[in-house]
């Protein structure tokens, strides 16, 4: 029966795929296309999946229906005409018939057979999978094609079997439909489903009550026909469409945005936010940074309140109606037909659970904390264990017996989000770690199914009968995977991207939020690098190209790519005054940093001539300790403002006086005219920090780069000169050494932003080269370490400067000197000064200013507190 490929007692068939939703149905498509004998198995009696079980009134696709279909044979699409913007439930269900008549897949699914359990059969290399009416099928590969919204959530209300009236689940729905008209109707839940089934429940039934525990944020669907330009850029190049769509963020092509919501002015706020409601669509283009700023995404969820306030005519009832308490788009938003006009109706109630909660469900009804209510039917909208649920719900055994279950206990880890460590020959489509749900599941589903199937073809070709991952791999993506999350608002939610609906269930971001963009980039990438991070078995033994696919910081990343968009001449193709140009224009386009309670710009007497000085002070009641703070810019670039936007969030965050400082640029004026300033900064800052509003007492000198590297060398100088004091010193990313040999140099010196040509260029302009083992340019190469203030030295794993960095902090440690080395994974030199842009930069700078607050103790508690900007 099995075709191609095998160990010598062939199993059943190739591959098992379990499901026969639109993943199985496309899996078995191509599959079967490139020759491999598969078979489906389905717990239904239909295809459809999703669209096979969710048959409530109102049951409709939100993202619309071009983009959400098949695009694997443009003669599907020319074939089959979608009626409307949002296609029903029923016609997406004869939608996938269509699909599994067209290609002729029923012959290959057994439907009403539920899978049970899987296991690898290590001696054999095959997966025993057993159903629930007990037969076993062998297969080489075993696919988890279940679906991501497939397993409902136990019902959590106590009595709620109790019930002697009507029951429905709106993902159970009776296929014959249910008439409720003259009905005494209660919906639980207001997720997407109910809020879907809600506004056509209320057209019939007598009565309806809805029972809501946490309100959503809905807009309005604006249901139609499919708009003319859609379908007037998809007849004019499909390709060229379906292509946007595979690279786009979400999977459905849409502009992109840089600009922040809290950049433009109320009134042009405004008009984005209209614009979006008005759009109809589940994923309009509103602002950059609604996924990563509270207060950006505050402006639209009071703009989406004022909606509700302005339709729902009972304010009561519209206040309960306003979501409160957590962020646009970390529970997963909804659009709607007529949902909040609902509550105008007069035989509709809300019933808010946060005030008056279920006490249990009675034989007759629902009983809150407060009354007791009588229904005919209850609807059960109440959502379902998303992601995990329905993989787990079969008891998966892999090598030595191991349970995916009990290994996915403290939430799932997976590599791509289709692979686990343990489970060889095992894909799951669509696995948690994947842009899933964050995605038109289509475009998710299609690219999974080609990578899988893809692979497999590999593996044949190449005569290799084993694919599983390796541990580094696969901890590497699950980092990567918290990283995208932790740079948004979504783990702040109980959602069910986070577990949170279901009650025990591990708290734990589930979905990949990078976007289908880069993760299909990163599969890609994985697959070109051999693939990276698979460990494969064959007739001719072992093949491993093990590595980690993702290491930068996901905002890095983004960082970078802007940048690189930007065509920008390499540094050390300019002339110093061309480059600084081009550094004081990107300047103008960062965020500027936190408020603080006042700047003053002055001058001070440098070694040669007057220096200019920028002053941060914190809001809080002084006098406040004092910092000197050395810029960066490879002693060419910068000046004493140019560094504003970290400084300003030192100053928040360590409630410390911060004073840039300028010193004298090369190549006008090379080494030692910097040191010289720098030191007679630092002199003149500790003999007037009182008369700056500071405390008296040592103060504090920082800096970052090649001004952490003037921050070294005035440590160093102020020991020998017997003062200033200094009470601690922090260096961000320092030049530490003018060796570029590090292995870091090496790794890094091509691709982030500092490169070795560009250090090349700033040595070259600053000191000559036999000048360059002096320790006032090179603080590591000095004879004598010991006696230097306390040291934060922070190394950024992607800069040439790290392993100089660390050096240096291991060179002082071993003098006697107090050190904390903060190490900053996925990293670049610059990240962590990109304030409120590379937010993941945000801890590390967090720990800085801890360093500055433990150097510099306050004499008296603040009494006012800082402001954010
Ligand atoms: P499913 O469609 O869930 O299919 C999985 C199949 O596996 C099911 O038929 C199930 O019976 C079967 N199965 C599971 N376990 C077993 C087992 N142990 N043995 C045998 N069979 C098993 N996504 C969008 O992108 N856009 C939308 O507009 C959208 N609307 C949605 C509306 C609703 C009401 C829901 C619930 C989800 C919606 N989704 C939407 C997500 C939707 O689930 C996916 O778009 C897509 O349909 C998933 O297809 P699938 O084949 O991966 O999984
Ligand atoms: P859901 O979004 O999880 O919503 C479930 C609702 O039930 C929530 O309001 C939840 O409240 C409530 N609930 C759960 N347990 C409860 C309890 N014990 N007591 C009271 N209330 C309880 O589920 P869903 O609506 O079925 O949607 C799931 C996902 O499927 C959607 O997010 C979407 O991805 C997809 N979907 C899409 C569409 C579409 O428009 N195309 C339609 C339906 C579904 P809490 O929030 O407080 O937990």
């Amino acid at each position: 029966m099995a075709t191609g490929i095998g160990p010598a007692v062939r199993p059943d068939v190739d591959v098992v795929v379990v499901g026969a939703g639109f993943a199985g149905l496309y899996m078995l498509h191509r599959l079967r296309g490139l020759g491999f004998s598969t078979v489906v198995l389905e717990g239904a009696d239909g295809v459809g999946g999703t669209w096979y079980w969710n048959r409530y009134p109102g049951a409709r696709c939100d993202i619309m229906s071009i983009d959400y279909s098949y695009s694997f044979d443009p003669e599907l699409e020319r074939e089959w005409q979608w009626s409307e913007k949002y296609a029903t439930q029923p016609e997406i269900l004869a939608y996938a018939n269509y699909v599994a008549d067209k290609y002729d897949l029923r012959k290959d699914i057994r439907f009403g057979t539920r899978v049970q359990q899987a296991s690898w059969d290590a001696a054999a290399r095959r997966w025993r999978v057993s159903t629930a009416a007990g037969d076993e099928i062998t297969c080489r590969f075993y696919v988890m094609a279940t679906g991501c919204l497939s397993l409902p959530k136990s019902i959590d209300i106590e009595g709620a079997d109790r019930f002697g009236g009507e029951t429905y689940y709106t993902h159970h729905w009776p296929h014959e439909g249910v008439d409720f008209t003259g009905k005494r109707v209660a919906v639980i839940g207001s997720g997407s489903s109910g809020i879907q089934a809600i506004p056509i429940i209320a057209a019939q039934a007598a009565q309806l009550t809805v029972f809501q525990r946490t309100p959503n944020f809905s807009r309005p669907a604006r249901n139609g026909p499919t708009p003319q330009q859609k379908l007037d850029a998809f007849k004019a190049d499909r390709d060229a469409y379906r292509q946007a769509a595979r690279l786009s963020q979400a999977g459905v092509a849409a502009p992109i945005t840089q600009v922040s919501a809290l950049q433009v002015s109320e009134s042009a706020r405004r008009a984005v936010y209209e614009a979006a409601w008005d759009s109809g669509e589940l994923l309009p283009t509103t602002f950059a940074d609604l996924v990563t700023s509270a207060e950006a995404n505050e402006t639209f969820c009071e703009f989406l309140r004022g909606k509700i306030r302005s339709i729902v005519k009972d304010p009561v009832t519209a206040e309960a109606l306003c979501p409160q308490g957590y962020y646009y788009g970390t529970k997963r938003p909804c659009i709607d037909s007529g949902y909040f006009e609902t509550f105008n109706l007069p035989h509709v109630r809300l019933v808010d659970l946060r005030k008056t909660p279920i006490s249990t469900i009675t034989e007759t009804g629902i009983r809150t904390t407060t009354e007791s209510m009588e229904f005919d039917a209850i609807v059960f909208a109440t959502g379902f264990d998303a992601m995990t649920g329905a993989i787990v719900a079969v008891d998966i055994r892999g090598r030595d017996g191991l349970s995916l279950k009990q290994k996915w206990a403290d939430g799932p880890k997976t590599y791509l989000g289709l692979t686990t460590v343990g489970f060889p020959n095992c894909f799951l489509v669509t696995g948690p770690g994947s842009p899933s749900v964050l995605s038109n599941m289509m475009v998710s589903i299609e690219q999974h199914v080609d990578w899988v199937s893809s692979t497999i073809d590999h593996m044949r070709r190449t005569g290799l009968e084993t694919i599983e991952p390796t541990s580094t791999a696969e901890a590497g993506w699950v980092q990567h995977v918290n990283d995208c999350a932790d740079v948004t608002l979504f783990p702040r939610a109980d959602s069910w991207y986070m577990g949170a609906n279901v009650p025990g269930k591990p708290r734990v971001f589930l979905p990949y939020i990078g976007g289908v963009d880069r993760y299909r980039k990163a599969c890609d990438e994985v697959a070109q690098q051999g693939y990276l991070g698979f460990r494969f078995e064959g007739a001719a033994g072992a093949v491993c190209n093990d590595g980690v696919i993702r290491r930068l910081q996901p905002d890095v990343t983004i960082v970078l790519e802007v940048i690189e968009s930007l065509g920008l001449p390499p540094v050390e193709s300019m002339p110093p005054q061309a480059a600084r140009a081009l550094f004081d224009a990107l300047a103008t386009q960062r965020p500027p940093g936190p408020a603080v309670g006042e700047i003053v710009d002055g001058t001070l007497p440098g070694a040669a001539a007057e220096l200019k000085y920028r002053l941060y002070r914190p809001a809080t009641a002084g006098p406040h300790p004092v910092v000197v703070y050395y810029h960066g810019g490879g002693w060419v670039l910068g000046s004493h403002d140019s560094d504003d936007p970290l400084c300003r969030d030192l100053c928040v965050r360590s409630d410390s006086i911060i004073v840039s400082v300028d010193y004298r640029h090369a190549p006008e004026d090379r080494f030692p005219a910097a040191v010289d300033d720098a030191f007679a900064a630092l002199r003149w800052v500790s003999s007037h920090a009182e008369a700056l509003g500071g405390q008296p007492g040592p103060v504090a000198v920082a800096g970052w780069s090649a001004g952490a590297n003037l921050a070294t060398v005035v440590c160093q100088l102020a020991r020998d000169a017997g003062g200033p004091a200094i009470a601690g010193q922090l260096l961000i990313t320092p030049v530490t050494d003018a060796d570029m040999a590090r292995p870091s140099y090496q790794q890094n010196g091509e691709r982030y932003l500092l490169t070795s040509a560009m250090m090349r260029w700033f040595f070259d302009h600053y000191v000559d080269v036999a000048n360059r083992a002096d320790p006032r340019v090179a603080p590591l190469r000095a004879g004598n370490l010991s006696n230097l203030p306390p040291a934060t030295i922070v190394t950024c794993e992607f800069d040439p400067l790290r392993d100089e960095g660390a050096a240096y902090a291991a060179a002082l440690a071993d003098a006697g000197v107090d050190v904390q080395h903060i190490f900053a994974r996925g990293h670049i030199h610059s990240s962590l000064t990109m304030v409120d842009l590379v937010i993941s930069g945000a801890p590390y700078r967090e720990k800085m200013a801890e360093a500055l607050r433990r150097y510099l103790p306050r004499q008296q508690q603040p009494l006012l507190r800082h402001k954010r900007a």
